[in-house]
């Protein structure tokens, strides 16, 4: 311990997943020795064989180049590691409880273990998202298990929140805008600070603060995101109506420096497992502290309608006469780069479209496996973008992956049935596609 921590960092990661796996490697890659832990033993199994459970552009070659440089490790067991590291970060999942709260439950697994395993000071950091007074949680968790071993073992809590983006993790992780840590104890706040040092000499910040502010801060950003983008949809609704082009007016705000250019594409709602998490999170702390989120509360109902807006388009174009018609669809993920598909727009779309009849054959780069797996073969499973659109009626756009943004549209039209195309993220030049004799439809123009 108190010598550990002016030699060779040791820490462990609780939860190998997209974050687990990302934050694991990018500490390695500085030099700290790393052990991932996972209670999901085929993953393990197949990260100590060198297989990567999860599609993020770079991970693979980073993880296989710690793993033989010896500082990165797998293991299921986390009370084999404890005697050996001066940091455990829980990076478990948080999913959504069945009102909305965060399910604390695998967040408190970790920490009943490391109270009934550890011999030596630790520092326990939460980097799951996980709601204010979580923390607390935690440490009580640890005392609990320590009292019932009869042990006074010193430790801290501290709550550093994750704001990596699947599809461009390890960017962000190695060269954040900012981390965030919360603090109560100036040892907690020296290994944070030796552990981000190697992150500090590319000129950005780690912020300290208290845990309560560290942990609201995570959902806050999320939340203000997921506003941003219900905005958008709104003013592309509202747009479409009055005859005016949403992307001509993001263009007009963009440039306002107090508005900013990011986060205002409109589009088929947002999905993923984060923002409508965080977001019902957020509401359900409030409600449980007397207070009502009404900004976050339209926040959830646009974007449960913006899901729906494609297939509505789609009823619109065939004058609600879907029965047999066959509809291409490009993309599955929920968004670009990634292969997750958790609460993906496109799940409800299809869902949609099979109870309405029709037919699908779907293309994504990277969700197709992660599809079946979801929705099995309810839906055709496409070689490329082309086949998707063979004889189909209809092609609608979902995710706008890189590959889908210059397709060759003579090759499409003589594919197609008939030719429709539903742009759901406004990556077309409608012009283009009209003079080829295209119907074209996309959002908020
Ligand atoms: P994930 O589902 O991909 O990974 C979670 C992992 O934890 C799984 O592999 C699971 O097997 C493992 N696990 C569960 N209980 C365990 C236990 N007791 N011991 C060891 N392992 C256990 O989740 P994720 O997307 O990496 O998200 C993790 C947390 O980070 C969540 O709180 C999430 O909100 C937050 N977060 C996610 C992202 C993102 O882009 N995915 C970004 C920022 C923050």
């Amino acid at each position: 311990s108190q010598t550990n921590e002016l030699n060779k960092m040791n820490i462990a990661i609780v939860g190998t997943g997209y974050v687990g796996l990302v934050t694991g490697t990018c500490f390695a890659e500085t030099g700290v020795d790393v052990t991932c832990v996972d209670v999901n033993a085929d993953k393990i199994a197949n990260l100590q064989k060198g297989i990567i459970p999860i599609y993020e552009p770079g991970l693979e070659d980073m993880v296989l180049r710690n793993v033989k440089a010896g500082r990165l490790h797998f293991t299921t067991s986390l009370e084999s590691c404890l005697d050996n590291v001066d940091i455990v970060f829980s990076a478990v999942g948080t999913p959504p409880d069945e009102d909305g709260s965060a399910d604390l439950r695998y967040v408190l697994e970790v920490a009943r273990t490391i109270g009934a395993n550890m011999k030596k000071y630790t520092l326990v950091v939460t980097k799951s998202t996980v709601p204010v007074g979580t923390a607390r949680k935690v440490k009580a968790a640890i005392r609990e298990e320590l009292e019932k071993r009869g042990e006074s073992i010193d430790f801290d809590v501290a709550s550093n929140p994750e704001f990596l983006k699947e599809g461009n993790a390890i960017d962000d992780f190695m060269s954040p805008d900012r981390v965030v840590v919360g603090v109560e104890s100036e040892r907690a706040k020296k290994l944070m600070t030796k552990l981000y040092k190697p992150f500090m000499l590319v000129n950005f910040r780690v912020i300290f603060m208290d845990i309560p502010s560290a942990e609201m801060t995570k959902y806050a950003a999320n939340s203000m995101l997921a506003t941003r983008i219900s905005f958008m949809n709104d003013i592309a609704n509202l747009c479409e109506l009055v005859g005016a082009d949403v992307n001509m007016v993001r263009d007009g705000i963009g440039s306002d420096s107090r508005i900013g250019r990011k986060f205002l594409y409109p589009g088929c709602g947002y999905g993923g497992s984060c923002f409508p998490k965080d977001v019902k999170a957020l509401i359900k702390t409030a409600e449980q502290n007397g207070y009502s989120m009404q900004v976050l509360k339209a926040v959830e109902d646009v974007n449960e309608n913006q899901k729906g807006i494609l297939f509505e388009k789609l009823v619109k174009v065939f004058n609600g006469d879907l029965k047999g018609k066959t509809v291409a669809l490009w993309g599955l993920a929920f968004k670009p780069g990634t292969d997750d598909m958790r609460e993906a727009p496109a799940l409800v779309l299809i869902e949609k479209l099979k109870q309405s009849g029709c037919n699908v054959r779907a293309y994504d780069p990277a969700a197709m496996d992660e599809s079946r797996r979801r929705i099995g073969e309810s839906v055709y499973y496409a070689h490329d973008m082309y086949d998707a659109a063979l004889d189909a009626d209809a092609l609608i756009l979902v995710t706008e992956w890189k590959e889908f943004r210059l397709p060759t549209w003579g090759v499409i039209k003589k594919a197609m049935k008939q030719p429709v195309v539903l742009d759901g993220r406004n990556i077309y030049d409608g012009d283009e596609l009209q003079e080829m004799g295209f119907v074209y439809h996309c959002i908020g123009r």
